[in-house]
């Protein structure tokens, strides 16, 4: 089975398509998922390229995230040793491992169905597509739509340099353009008919960047100008664009500290005579850890191991490992490492991560946003890493594209496929977990309801430049 899935995952890295244009991606999980014996929805939630595969009936309900789209400026050939861009086709790669994502989630979804199967159990088997993770928040618009509503658990796993269970909280993003509109007119001969939509902007950032010393350390606000209203130094702008990511802790600080940077918008514009259209574009939710599900997650790990390497295997992660400094290393192993020393001698004898890295569990936020945020509001649900690449360089970079159809890469996401195979079966057999993580949830929540951050008449869109 595992070679219909290596030729799955190699064939979603050819692809790399970009969020909620994932159509060849989706189609081709979507053929293994029918041949397998699930049935198969697309379509859902009004993304075409998201689909839900169900095998069996009953309780307990365990769902497997897929993600499988592809990121921009990350063209590069499998296996070459530096950077190498492949020639002449579009600048999308696999850099945060999204192929093998999926691929791996289908296996886990596959040999659970397998286990339910041989020992004649019921229970429900959902496997949900979810496209645009890099840019699109589409688990955003999933847990919006409510069809997650029904799952006890759900299952997820990313590629990466460690075999670890993820803890840790992720930051709400809201992702909103600001769009200024003045008068242009000639900057020298006129310019007291001209209002200054540029000046708006600048005006704006400013007063953002006064704002940072009344937020708290968990909060970060960050800008780019789409349009900076020309290149014309004599003509006053008419017209010009930020994109705001604003992010906190949790949605209700995420959306108090929105309308704060919404005011400045507002004022920006007064100040200079313009107006200002806010546009919203996208939201995540923090994430919600459960420690329940972290549990069986590690238990799981520790029985079946991380996975093991050839000499063949090891040679050609040292290419890679080559390729990054020991220090920047070291300076980035996993954070809540139990055992930190013993990782660091690993990283000085071997290429790739071969232990399986126990970690405490965490409920600090970390800086940076996943839209497994949203999905973790409404259901217990927990996520593992495992080793796919070797130690060095991390996700988003040339290294990972390159090193995506190799055998390392393959055993990554099998391994990932197999214990979280062995943590939907643990919970089969354990209601009680399931009870347990829900009451862990509903206390974590503290009386807060899920209200996910975009607006209802927002649907899901691919992000433009305006
Ligand atoms: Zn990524
Ligand atoms: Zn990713």
């Amino acid at each position: 089975m595992t070679e219909q899935l290596d030729a799955l995952a190699d064939e979603i890295w050819g692809y790399a398509e970009t969020g909620f244009l994932e159509e060849k991606s989706a189609h081709a999980m979507i053929e293994v998922l029918k041949q397998n014996g699930f049935t198969v929805e697309t379509g859902i939630a009004d993304m075409p390229t998201a689909y839900l595969a169900v095998y069996g009936s009953g309780s307990p309900v365990i769902s497997f995230l897929c993600e499988y789209d592809a990121l921009y400026s990350m063209n590069q050939k499998a296996d070459a040793d530096r950077h190498d861009p492949i020639t002449s086709s579009d600048d999308t790669g696999h850099g945060c491992g999204h192929h093998l994502l999926g691929t791996g989630s289908i296996y886990a979804a596959i040999l659970y169905k397998n286990k339910l199967q041989e020992q004649h159990l019921s229970g429900t088997i959902k496997v949900f597509g979810c496209p645009a993770e890099e840019s699109g928040s589409g688990k955003a618009y999933l847990a919006r739509s409510g069809l997650m509503e029904d799952t006890d658990i759900a299952l997820t796993w990313h590629p990466s340099n460690y075999n670890q269970v993820v803890t840790g909280s992720s930051q709400s993003c809201i992702s909103v353009f600001y769009r200024f509109h003045g008068v242009s007119s000639h900057a020298a001969g006129c310019p007291e008919l001209g209002r200054s939509a540029l000046d708006a902007c600048e005006l704006m950032n400013v007063g953002v960047n006064y704002l940072r010393e009344h937020m708290t350390s968990l909060e970060r606000v960050h800008y780019a100008y789409l349009n900076a209203g020309g290149k014309a130094p004599n003509v006053i702008p008419s017209e010009a664009v930020l994109k705001y990511f604003i992010r906190s802790d949790t949605n209700p600080h995420c959306m108090s500290l929105y309308k704060r940077v919404n005011a400045i918008a507002e004022g920006a514009a007064m100040m200079t005579g313009t107006s200002v259209e806010i546009l919203f574009d996208e939201g995540l939710s923090n994430t919600v850890t459960s420690n329940t599900v972290e549990q069986v997650l590690a238990q799981s790990f520790r029985r079946l191991g991380p996975g093991t390497f050839t000499e063949e295997e090891l040679a050609y992660a040292q290419k890679y490992r080559n390729t990054a400094d020991e220090k920047q290393i070291i300076d980035t192993l996993p954070q809540f490492a139990v055992n930190r020393s013993q990782l660091e001698e690993e990283v000085h004898h071997s290429p790739i991560n071969i232990s399986f890295v126990e970690n405490t569990h965490s409920d600090l936020c970390e800086m940076g946003s996943t839209d497994v945020g949203d999905i973790s509001w409404i259901v217990p649900t927990g996520q593992i890493n495992t080793a796919c690449y070797s130690f060095g360089a991390g996700a988003h970079t040339w290294q990972w594209v390159a090193q995506g159809k190799s055998s390392i890469a393959h055993k990554g996401y099998q391994k990932a496929g197999e214990i979280l195979a062995d943590a939907a079966f643990t919970f089969h057999e354990h209601p009680e977990l399931i009870a347990q993580a829900k009451e862990e949830l509903r206390q974590k929540l503290h009386g807060e309801v899920y209200k996910c951050l975009i607006p209802d008449e927002i649907k899901p869109h691919v992000s433009t430049v305006e």
